[in-house]
């Protein structure tokens, strides 16, 4: 529990259920966030032990684990975007219809493009973790959740607070690095979908997440 509760997963992946951990491999463990901000929220947690202490921007000043980190970021985004398709997708119910009637899978470059839900996926760090094993969110753009019932909750993913993945290697001079970073949770609210400001109302930016949601999974 507390700041070290992510540890559990990377020792013991297998002993949680497909609910908990999505997958896992020698390197890497998977799983769905327990107090998702959006309305899929995934960690991807490295399991190199001369890692798994370090803040991210120490940890990925090795250029070579940088990379396998973002190869693997990659992979699960990808995953991520399938299960947001399969949730929200327009697109794959008719060709699911389709499929069905045809009685057989078309060759995938007869499927329609469709919506590239992998662009509505964010990937990376909080400039200040709360958590103590090196961790990567894989979240979904629309900060939609029960869960997200903080100012911080909603700011650390919706200012310079969340440094996304695709950033890394940082400038030595990079004002992230600072640790006037968590003022970035102070700032005043702002519609991450329309730029519409909310200043310190947080009851209605959240009325107003909701509307944002509809219209966003529904595109
Ligand atoms: P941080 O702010 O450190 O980047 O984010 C840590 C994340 O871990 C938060 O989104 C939080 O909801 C999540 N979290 C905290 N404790 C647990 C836990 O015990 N299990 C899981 N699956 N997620 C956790
Ligand atoms: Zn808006």
């Amino acid at each position: 529990g507390g700041r070290d509760g992510l540890g559990a997963y990377i020792a013991k992946p297998e002993s949680y259920p497909s609910s908990v951990v999505v997958y896992h491999n020698d390197d890497f463990v998977a799983i769905h966030d327990m107090f998702p901000k959006s309305s899929l929220h995934l960690l991807l947690l490295p399991r190199d032990q001369s890692k798994t202490r370090l803040h991210p921007f120490e940890a990925f000043e090795d250029a070579e684990f940088l990379a396998k980190v973002k190869a693997e970021a990659q992979r699960l985004r990808k995953l991520a975007a399938g299960e947001l398709r399969r949730k929200y997708g327009k697109d794959s119910a008719q060709e699911q219809a389709r499929r069905a009637a045809l009685n057989a899978d078309p060759a995938p470059d007869e499927l329609p493009p469709g919506r590239d839900w992998d662009r509505e996926i964010m990937c990376g760090v909080h400039a200040v973790p709360s958590m103590n094993h090196l961790h990567i969110h894989v979240i979904a753009v629309d900060r939609y959740s029960e869960r997200l019932k903080h100012r911080k909750h909603y700011n650390s993913f919706s200012t310079p607070f969340f440094v996304p993945l695709n950033d890394f290697p940082l400038a030595a001079d990079d004002k992230r690095r600072q640790p006037t970073a968590e003022g970035y949770l102070k700032r005043d609210f702002v519609c991450w979908r329309c730029g519409e400001p909310f200043g310190n109302r947080f009851a209605e930016l959240k009325k107003h997440l909701g509307e944002e949601f509809k219209e966003w999974k529904r595109l």
